[in-house]
């Protein structure tokens, strides 16, 4: 059985001891499950559940009201950055063509 490779220093020197993965090369401990779970924590999905990361270009998929003007459904967002808090409920911050910055929803947009 292969086990993964340590998730704080990448090194693939893990041991497992009783329910835990050790790694030796920095001491890290931890579970297949807490592993899953920060994995998990850390993906934000768009619309269509991909896997959005900072520096991605996405397109809204929907007219977004902004005070009184919109942001049309089509949209070209570049270089998006992800947040590691939400925002008022948003989790990706990016400039749109006169707009500015930025903060949306990631439910809202698509690779
Ligand atoms: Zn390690």
């Amino acid at each position: 059985m292969s086990l993964p490779a340590c998730p704080a220093c990448q090194e693939n020197h893990t041991y497992s001891d009783g329910h835990l993965y050790v790694c030796p090369m920095c001491f890290h401990e931890w579970t297949d499950e807490s592993q899953r779970l920060a994995e998990e924590a850390l993906i934000i999905r768009d619309a269509n559940g991909n896997a959005l990361n900072t520096g991605d270009d996405v397109t809204v998929i929907r007219d977004l009201k902004l005070g009184k003007d919109v942001i049309r459904q089509g949209t070209r967002v570049k270089n998006i950055r992800l947040l590691e808090h939400l925002v008022d409920g948003h989790d990706i911050e990016a400039k749109v063509d006169g707009f500015g910055s930025l903060y949306l929803k990631s439910s809202v947009v698509k690779k």
